[in-house]
């Protein structure tokens, strides 16, 4: 189904089935969700597309429920999800609680009840992004033909033309353990609330005892493309008490590349990094201790 917009010389489609979105290809139409990042990019002067493909009415990208594939389990959350259906879910917050802290911690109520995680993860400088690396997330896009799922530290890094591409839903795999682990989401904005972030931060780790034993630990915020910290969960490895906390700042600060703006340098959203990560490690490890 097509709609003309009055206000704008721009074409909607809104279609309800995967079948019906047409122009993935066509390099003048652009994907909308909840449109909160495309509406401040139009009022900072970046040109408006000529074709709008609205995610709004389709239904493939609704819901989040637990599902298995290939005899693993995964939380299965729709792309067209609002930040606000993510954080309120309980399914995501007994399966990704950390998604939950990162979801709480986005914008005020009113943008997260527009916003969806699937133009979160789009923008690529989404607050939800950080957190999904480390809980290993796949994403499921169509490509105008079929569907394909694709790890999204993988897709991160991979070029495509904006909107070739339509994300359909994200895929966490749920892990039933009894190891003791520990995960969180720390953001630091120039404000206390309704702030972009300086730097955001995430991490998973497991241990044995009180040693790690598993590392994943990514970073994000700003305007960073949200990396893992590949160097530094190798430094982890096998550490907790015995970890040399200086080295690891060095090796933190080494592992990603950042930017200075005319409010922050690079040099200092590095180390809020590197105190970030280390004193919540080490919080944990002090609390386990006295446990
Ligand atoms: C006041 C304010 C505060 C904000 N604070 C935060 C914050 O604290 N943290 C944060 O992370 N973000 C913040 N944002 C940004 C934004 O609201 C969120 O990132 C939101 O989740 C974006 O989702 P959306 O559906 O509105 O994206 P849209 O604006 O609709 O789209 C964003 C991008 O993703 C593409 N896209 C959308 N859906 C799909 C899809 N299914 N498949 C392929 N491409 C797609 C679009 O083409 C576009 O390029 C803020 C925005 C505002 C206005």
């Amino acid at each position: 189904m097509k709609i003309s917009a009055d206000a704008y010389p721009i074409t909607v489609e809104i279609p309800y089935v995967l079948s019906d979105v047409s122009n993935l290809s066509n390099p003048n139409s652009l994907i909308i969700s909840g449109g909160t990042i495309l509406q401040i990019n139009w009022e900072a002067g970046v040109e408006k597309p000529v074709h709008l493909i609205s995610t709004e009415k389709l239904q493939p990208l609704k819901g989040i429920t637990e599902t298995d594939i290939n005899g693993q389990r995964y939380l299965k959350i729709g792309a067209a999800m609002t930040i606000a259906d993510c954080l309120n879910n309980q399914l995501v917050q007994r399966n990704a609680s950390i998604l939950t802290e990162a979801c709480e911690k986005i914008a005020a109520p009113a943008v997260r009840n527009r916003g969806t995680i699937g133009g979160n993860i789009c923008s690529k400088i989404g607050d939800t992004i950080s957190v999904l690396l480390v809980l290993q997330a796949q994403l499921s896009f169509f490509n105008g033909k079929h569907e394909y799922i694709i790890p999204l530290r993988e897709w991160l890094v991979k070029p495509h033309p904006p909107s070739s591409e339509l994300l359909t839903n994200i895929f966490i795999p749920i892990h039933v353990t009894n190891i003791s682990t520990y995960s969180f989401f720390r953001k630091i904005g120039r404000r206390e609330s309704f702030t972009a972030a300086i730097i955001s931060v995430a991490g998973y780790l497991e241990f044995q005892d009180t040693i790690i034993k598993t590392a994943r630990l990514s970073i994000g915020g700003g305007a960073h493309l949200p990396c893992r910290l590949t160097e530094t969960e190798k430094e982890l490895i096998n550490g907790g008490e015995t970890t040399d906390w200086k080295h690891l700042n060095k090796v933190i600060q080494a592992d990603f590349s950042s930017y200075t703006d005319p409010f922050v340098t690079e040099e200092y959203r590095k180390q809020v990094a590197a105190n970030l990560f280390i004193a919540t490690i080490k919080d944990f490890l002090n609390r386990q201790r006295k446990e």
